[in-house]
């Protein structure tokens, strides 16, 4: 087996929130950073796949509550995260990381088509791949997506950064004084308590077929490249 097949392979998830800052549009500022720290990361020899959120611009369920067409309204936001995807590519080639967009739904001129073994060469040569459009279809999460691609990829893990929180908390911490951080997690718990760190679908799909699960705060400077090196930050979710 080559050097390049025995690395450390991960998916990270990174919501729209992320690139927005919590607001909508993107703040240059935060993709600097965590495109440097991905960039870290793939220098030690990481592999690292993303894929991206798009709430920072629409998200379907929202706009259908505002009238929309529900199936429309979701292709919007598989839009919004394509925009996501080629400004962190464009972050990452500053950081000096080569990398790739591939989408779900084709648009030849913006990013390769989704072709799970074209993808992993990718990886294997050491370029960042970056999904947008989620599934290409209404009715999904990026949540779910990032699950099936850490799946179909082959990954060890599946990352998931988050802005507001460092981890999975045993109520949420925003309302609840009682909450404590949880190190350690499984998948029938998360399921069992209705923890919404990501949504069911993603969990159930990991648990169905032993993908780990680690759940971290993005806001710590350094944490990105820490958790896409294996170090043990926020909450593992585990079978
Ligand atoms: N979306 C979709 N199918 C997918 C992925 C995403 O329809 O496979 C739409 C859906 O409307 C969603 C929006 O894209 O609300 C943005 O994705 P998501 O809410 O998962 O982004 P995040 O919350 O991670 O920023």
């Amino acid at each position: 087996m080559s050097d390049s097949q025995t690395r450390r392979r991960v998916l990270l998830k990174l919501s729209g929130e992320v690139f927005g800052g919590g607001e909508v549009g993107l703040d240059t500022s935060v993709l600097t950073r965590v495109a440097g720290e991905i960039a870290a990361a793939v220098n030690d020899g990481v592999q690292v796949g993303v894929v991206v959120g798009g709430g920072n611009f629409f998200r379907g369920a929202e706009l259908q509550e505002a009238g929309m067409d529900r199936a429309r309204a979701d292709y919007m936001g598989m839009l919004g995260t394509v925009i996501n995807a080629v400004a962190l590519q464009d972050f990452l080639e500053s950081a000096g990381v080569p990398s790739r967009v591939q989408t779900a739904i084709t648009m030849a001129q913006v990013a390769e088509a989704y072709i799970p073994l074209r993808a992993i060469r990718h990886l294997e040569k050491g370029r960042v791949v970056i999904f947008g459009a989620g599934a290409g279809m209404p009715y999904f999460s990026t949540d779910t997506v990032s699950a099936q691609r850490a799946l179909e990829l082959r990954c060890d893990e599946l990352l998931v950064g988050k802005n507001g929180v460092d981890g999975v908390y045993s109520a949420d911490p925003r309302t609840d004084p009682e909450a404590v951080k949880l190190d350690y997690l499984t998948y029938d718990d998360a399921l069992r308590k209705g923890l919404r760190v990501v949504d069911a679908a993603a969990f159930s799909l990991c648990q169905d077929n032993g993908m780990t699960m680690r759940v971290f705060g993005m806001v710590e400077p350094g944490n990105v490249t820490r958790a896409l090196r294996g170090e043990n930050i926020g909450t593992l979710v585990t079978k």
